[in-house]
């Protein structure tokens, strides 16, 4: 009896489910017929959105750019610009991290090619992409030294550093303390990762960072780096400002500097191993620049 009372109101509710949809359907069969537009379409008697200027289911506003997805998690999409594809560093060259400050030359990237990776070669100097970027999204992985060797800092240190100037810390931090803002992850000196969520030395390990450049006025800082970062699908940035370049042991601030610089990825003399690196230049909404 129980059961029939259920079977009942479950007959009832997709009864007046069914009803509701018609209703619906019915609804949009009519708006359909307006003069303002159609579903299909769009509509142009409905409110203008002051954000971006055009009507709320604008058909003039521009659709989305229409990629293709990699074919697995952390795969580049068709639109990516692959700059390590398991191959060569021509990519990459020679560069010198300095303090707030990098050079870069056009001599070869110094580091070894293994198969499917690339090797810091310690004591080699630190590389950069030949091509700069500003806004971008950055796709990298990475796996720190086994044998594990040294503590804290000195244990499969190496670092990404965007525009050669702003570091998200590369270190392994797996069941390895060390200072917070020196964590794997880190907007170095400056802010910590939310969670650590690395996995241990020998395993790869994802990076996945939004990164948008900052702006200046002449001499005047208009708007600071923004970074969100994902270690291995984890979120450990969220919008987070950067208060300037990577420095050690010191404040950081920003000097004036051009809208784009490269990528570039620091030898710590640890062996660090990377692959599978990729990166989008980052456009704003309705095909405009970020602003
Ligand atoms: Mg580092």
């Amino acid at each position: 009896m129980q059961r029939m009372t259920w079977m009942a109101v479950v007959v009832c509710a997709a009864v007046a489910l069914g009803f509701a949809a018609g209703v619906g359907m019915h609804a949009g069969a009519a708006a359909q017929q307006t003069p303002g537009g159609s579903p299909e379409e769009g509509y142009t008697d409905t409110p203008v959105l002051p954000e971006s200027g055009y009507h709320v289911h604008d058909p003039s506003r521009p659709r989305p750019p229409v990629i293709a997805p990699g074919r697995t998690a952390g795969a580049p999409p068709s639109d990516a610009i692959v700059l390590f594809d398991g191959r060569d560093l021509s990519q990459w060259s020679a560069a010198k991290l300095g303090t707030a400050s990098y050079t870069q030359s056009d001599d070869p990237a110094p580091w070894k090619v293994g198969d499917g990776y690339f090797e810091v070669v310690p004591g080699s100097g630190d590389i950069a992409t030949r091509e700069k970027f500003g806004d971008v999204q950055v796709h990298l992985e990475w796996a720190a030294p086994v044998p594990v060797r040294g503590r804290s800092q000195n244990r499969g240190n190496s670092g990404l550093l965007l525009m050669g100037l702003y570091e998200i810390q590369i270190l392994d931090n797996y069941d390895n303390p060390t200072y917070a803002d020196g964590t794997a992850g880190a907007i170095y000196g400056q802010w910590p990762p939310l969670v650590n969520p690395l996995r241990p030395a020998g395993e790869w390990q994802t990076y996945d960072v939004v990164f948008e450049a900052p702006r200046f006025d002449g001499d005047t800082l208009v708007k600071p780096a923004y970074f969100t970062v994902f270690i291995n699908g984890v979120v450990v940035h969220n919008r987070k400002a950067s208060r300037g370049p990577m420095v050690w042991r010191a404040l950081a601030e920003y000097t004036p500097h051009p809208s784009e610089g490269p990528i570039l990825l620091q030898d710590h003399d640890h062996p660090v191993r990377f692959r599978n690196i990729w990166v989008r230049r980052l456009g704003g909404y309705d095909g405009k620049p970020l602003e």
